[in-house]
């Protein structure tokens, strides 16, 4: 798939896609209809992602989409990844951000930020067999990232980093981490540096894993590095400019939230829909009251909102245009269309949406880490507010 195929055109309708992103599209699905879906309660009850899953993730190219071919990704857009994201989380939002984990945030940082011999060495393994992870939050620095408490001081031809990383995705899975330390604390949040750590250096351990609400069989857990050695050809990017390495690519990450809001709400509209249409009260299908009908149209609009805030926010990125602004409304209003979709699903189903034999509790389980990873909700209307207010144009007089 050439990068030139996916370019979105201006004025088409958002939701459009190319005969590319279509074709893509359909094989994600059909991975997720016909290995994921079977397999979907099972890992939910065991916390578990199945790791033939993974195998399969890779062999679909599912964890290089944007990673140029001559690195043996599939050299695609990141709207591809979107795709991709939002289609897994149609029937499992742990994959989905398995997957998203891995594209816009591991491999985006490296493609963004490392060097040809990181290049080669890392996108190459992540592309075709290794899992990565994305380390940046501790227990005493969430939404203040930049108070991370993790140090690393140089010796010879290696760092030595010490501290504790928490909440960390794919960390059961990963292999390949980008670790966020500070090397220079003097200088405040511009001594954070970026490291690429292997799980086979020399003082790096994974800690405890979280038993969670929801998306449970994706993994989050503790990294502990303990006077862990990482060599110095490992910085990606400069010394001190780590703060801008996990802006930057939080920043397009959270459009891959959204994308996961977005497949998960429709994972949960599409089920309500089908479930009215068959459950009978009063001799006729529930679908046949207004009451119902209206409800299904409400969520019909959220669903479709959410899902043109997302989709621009990935058009803008690929185009190379200014898109933080888009990307944070994308994520708080993508996750809160995801949690009233799941919740109303919920009650059109009845008792039978509060019991786990039916898919809907899952999605509204799942729903609730919208809010909360990669910058929670209050921090998304920070961006917002200070991105409208900085650049809100003279008034004509
Ligand atoms: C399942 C899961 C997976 C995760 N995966 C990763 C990962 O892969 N890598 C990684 O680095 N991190 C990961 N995280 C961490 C996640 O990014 C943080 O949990 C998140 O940034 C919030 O930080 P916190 O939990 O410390 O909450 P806090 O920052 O303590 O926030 C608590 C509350 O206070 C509010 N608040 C805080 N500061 C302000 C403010 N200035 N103004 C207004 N309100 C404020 C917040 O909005 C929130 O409501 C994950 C977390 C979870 C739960």
């Amino acid at each position: 798939m050439s990068r030139t195929a996916t370019e979105p055109q201006a004025g088409y309708a958002l939701t459009l896609l190319s005969e590319d992103e279509e074709m893509f599209r359909a094989t994600v699905r059909e991975f997720a209809e016909g290995e994921l879906r079977p397999r979907v309660e099972e890992m939910d009850e065991h916390g578990k992602l199945d790791p033939a899953l993974i195998k399969q993730c890779f062999d679909l190219g599912l964890m290089g989409i944007e990673t140029p071919e001559e690195y043996g990704g599939v050299g695609a857009s990141f709207f591809t990844a979107i795709i991709a994201v939002e289609e897994l989380s149609r029937v499992d939002a742990s994959v989905g951000v398995f997957v998203d984990v891995q594209n816009t945030l591991v491999n985006n940082a490296l493609l963004r930020w490392a060097n040809q011999e990181q290049k080669k060495k890392y996108l190459q393994q992540l592309a075709s067999q290794r899992v990565g992870a994305y380390a940046l939050s501790e227990a005493g620095s969430g939404s203040d990232a930049f108070a991370l408490a993790t140090r690393a001081v140089g010796r010879d031809d290696h760092y030595v980093i010490n501290g504790r990383k928490l909440w960390i995705t794919n960390g059961n899975e990963a292999e390949v981490f980008v670790v966020f330390a500070n090397a220079n604390p003097e200088a405040g949040y511009r001594g954070i540096t970026a490291f690429v750590v292997e799980k086979g250096f020399e003082g790096f351990a994974v800690g405890k894993k979280e038993n969670k609400l929801g998306i449970r069989a994706s993994s989050t857990t503790e990294i502990i590095l303990d006077g862990c050695r990482v060599p110095k050809e490992n910085v990606l990017g400069e010394v001190g400019k780590g703060y801008k390495v996990s802006i930057e690519t939080l920043n397009e990450g959270r459009i891959g939230i959204g994308a996961q809001m977005i497949g998960l709400a429709r994972g949960a509209f599409e089920a309500a829909l089908s479930y009215t249409s068959e459950r009978k009260q009063f001799g006729k299908s529930i679908n046949e009251f207004q009451a119902v009908q209206f409800q299904l149209a409400e969520l019909a609009v959220e669903l479709e909102a959410a899902r043109l805030l997302v989709y621009n926010a990935a058009r803008l990125k690929d185009t190379g245009r200014p898109f933080v602004k888009e990307a944070a409304m994308a994520k708080l209003y993508s996750s809160r269309a995801a949690e009233k979709i799941a919740s109303k699903a919920i009650e059109l189903y009845g008792g039978y949406g509060f019991v786990k034999d039916y898919p809907v509790e899952k999605f509204w389980r799942d729903s609730k880490i919208g809010a909360i990873y990669e910058g929670t909700s209050n921090m998304q209307l920070q961006t917002i507010a200070k991105l409208i207010i900085e650049n809100r144009q003279p008034k004509v007089q």
